[in-house]
């Protein structure tokens, strides 16, 4: 059976970025593992245009912008750890409009899936990681200013602390971010968001949900209309820049509890991917896929719709 609600993707999300543990491939892998099942036409796909300024402006600043715009290797585009090259910084923009296209959708249907995304951790004025602009902070932006949504909560459970949008939502009480994240794990030293969940090195299944629980709560309490959930695959145990340990398992019954919870209160939910690393990419793919499945699977469910 067809999904009821939207898969986002985009070919040009994919870039050569030379040797790298970073494989851009995963996303048309991921893509085609929905296709192929039959959760949704190919034909349906709805493939994002590239981001105009003004919808990158409502988080980064003009000069950040002008140099990527330009390509330039200045001190803000070159603390990314990705080539500064007009191929690669349109790629990874283009998953702005990609998590904004998925928010929009979400917030009619209930749910939607972007292939992409989930790079938390660029601030306002310069790059950071593997991440240029912060799509989720863009389309958390858009969705306030488009009157579509007016709180909004940042579920963020890759490995990494998503340090940027911490940074980008400080006193913005209408945006809960939330990261559960490895504590002794990039980036240090961690920014201050509005719930920050360091776990241990090796916490394993139980130990990790039970702390999800417990952080979904603070979620719950923020009544948002929009849970944009980065939901990174490098918590996974084989991961080679993670350290959590959890199991295939333990990361189905992850998305469960942010995807069921949203559904179970009436909050639209857009999944980006985030990280992941697995020394084997078909582990990270098999990962993100089950996760766009859950959302992709919801009943249409919107409290207002
Ligand atoms: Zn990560």
């Amino acid at each position: 059976m067809t999904s009821p609600h939207r898969l986002v993707w985009s070919p040009g999300y994919a870039c050569d970025i030379g040797p790298h543990v970073f494989p851009t491939s995963k996303y048309a892998a991921v893509r085609d593992t929905l296709v192929g099942e039959g959760l949704v036409r190919a034909g349906d796909v709805l493939v994002p245009k590239p981001p105009s300024r003004a919808l990158l402006a409502l988080v980064h600043e003009r000069a950040y912008l002008d140099d990527l715009e330009a390509a330039a290797p200045t001190p803000r585009t070159l603390r990314s750890e990705l080539p500064v090259t007009p191929e690669v910084i349109a790629a990874f923009s283009l998953c702005a409009a990609g998590t904004t296209l998925a928010a929009r959708h979400a917030l009619a249907t209930g749910a939607a899936a972007h292939a992409g995304g989930g790079l938390h951790h660029a601030y306002g004025g310069h790059a950071e990681g593997f991440c240029y602009v912060n799509d989720l902070a863009v389309a958390a932006q858009a969705m306030r200013e488009e009157g579509l949504a007016r709180r909004v909560a940042i579920v963020d459970l890759d490995v990494h602390q998503g340090n940027g949008t911490a940074s980008l939502f400080r006193g913005v009480p209408e945006v809960f971010t939330l990261s559960l994240h490895q504590e002794r794990n990039y980036p240090m030293p961690k920014e201050q968001g509005d719930l920050d969940v360091g776990l241990e090195d090796g916490a394993g299944d139980d130990a990790y949900l039970e702390a999800l629980d417990a952080a979904l709560e603070a979620v719950w309490a923020h009544a948002p209309d929009l849970v944009l959930y980065q939901a990174g695959a490098d918590p996974f145990h084989d991961d080679q820049l993670g350290g959590l340990a959890l199991s295939f398992e333990g990361l189905e019954r992850r998305d469960r509890r942010v995807i069921d919870g949203c559904v179970a209160r009436g909050i639209a939910v857009a999944v980006t991917l985030g990280g992941g690393y697995a020394r084997r990419t078909e582990d990270t793919v098999r990962i993100h896929a089950t996760t766009c499945r859950l959302a992709l699977e919801a009943p249409a469910h919107r409290r207002n719709a």
